[in-house]
């Protein structure tokens, strides 16, 4: 078996400052991969598609925590809400609520994060900027849901630099929505950053990194 992933894992947590947390993006890669990434270490690994990540969770299980990062469809909840441990994606009050009731059928809480459509992308899914306010406040009156941040992917350049404005003002949208001290609201991770430009995520302010690329080499699917 390559040592590949395992050294490129403990380079990446040499280099992260002590409280930027990383998520294992494990997006099309192997089980063989994925559990090399939690023998390496890793804690936490992002999925973006259900099935997926059932396929995984049942052979890794809960040795480590599982953050759903894609695109979640009303008919996948019932299902996420079961092998998940955190929704990063949360783009829609509808979305929310049924989140809210499927987890209630479960009794669980379930932490999730406000996707923020940094760069007001037509064809990108996430909350717009100006929007974010008005549905943390009306998820925070969901029981079953705890709103603990917000996500971003923003838009995608050559150049790292360039998404340095998004990462910003995501930032700056964070530490507006925190200190109005929402009640059932704890503003705790900023997630944003990717292979490309996760370097200038972390000098905006980012918590929470998504790493895929950078651990397991190109994707080939
Ligand atoms: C694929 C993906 C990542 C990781 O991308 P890499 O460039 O492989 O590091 C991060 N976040 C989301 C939402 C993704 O879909």
């Amino acid at each position: 078996m390559s040592e590949k992933i395992k050294t490129n894992i403990l380079e990446l947590l040499t280099e992260l400052p002590e409280g930027v947390m990383l998520v294992t993006v494990a997006k099309s890669r192997s089980p063989e991969e994925i559990i090399q990434a939690v023998e390496a270490g890793v804690k936490i690994i992002g999925e973006n598609y259900i099935q997926e990540a059932e396929r995984v969770h049942a052979i890794v299980g809960n040795r480590v925590k599982w953050h759903f990062i894609g695109h979640l469809q009303k008919n996948k909840v019932k299902r996420a809400v079961v092998c998940f441990d955190m929704i990063e994606t949360v783009d829609s009050v509808e979305i929310a609520r049924e989140i809210e009731n499927r987890c209630r059928q479960i009794n669980k809480v379930m932490p999730v994060l406000v996707e923020v459509n940094s760069g007001r992308e037509t064809q990108k899914s996430g909350v717009p900027p100006e929007d974010v306010e008005k549905v943390i406040r009306e998820i925070a009156a969901l029981a079953n849901i705890k709103v603990e941040g917000l996500m971003t992917v923003g838009p995608l350049f050559d150049q790292a630099e360039q998404s340095r404005p998004s990462f910003a003002a995501t930032r700056q949208l964070f530490e507006r929505i925190k200190k109005l001290r929402i009640q059932n609201v704890d503003m705790r991770y900023l997630s944003m950053g990717m292979t490309g430009n996760y370097h200038i995520a972390i000098e905006e302010g980012a918590n929470v990194v998504r790493i895929g690329t950078r651990i397991f080499g190109e994707r080939v699917k």
